[in-house]
């Protein structure tokens, strides 16, 4: 875990949604019934926590970036 000590926390994490290109898109799919893109807020969500579908998290990934992760590996 990194400490951010008193600095504020939205900050940070305002931060982060916008310098990660698939948090900034706020986009997410679910990998198990294929339901997305569903629009949602980046920072919200990394504060409140991400949608479920499925009974689990929704991805950042697109279903491209899912394909080509699977296929990185082999
Ligand atoms: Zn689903």
């Amino acid at each position: 875990m990194m400490e951010t000590g008193m600095g504020s926390n939205a900050a940070l994490i305002t931060r982060l949604s916008e310098a990660h290109p698939s948090l900034k898109r706020g986009m997410v799919w679910c990998r198990h019934c294929k339901r997305g893109p569903v629009r949602v807020n980046s920072a919200d969500c990394l504060q409140t926590g991400w949608p479920k579908c499925c009974g689990y998290t929704m991805t950042i990934d697109s279903p491209e970036e899912q394909k080509a992760m699977e296929t990185e590996g082999d």
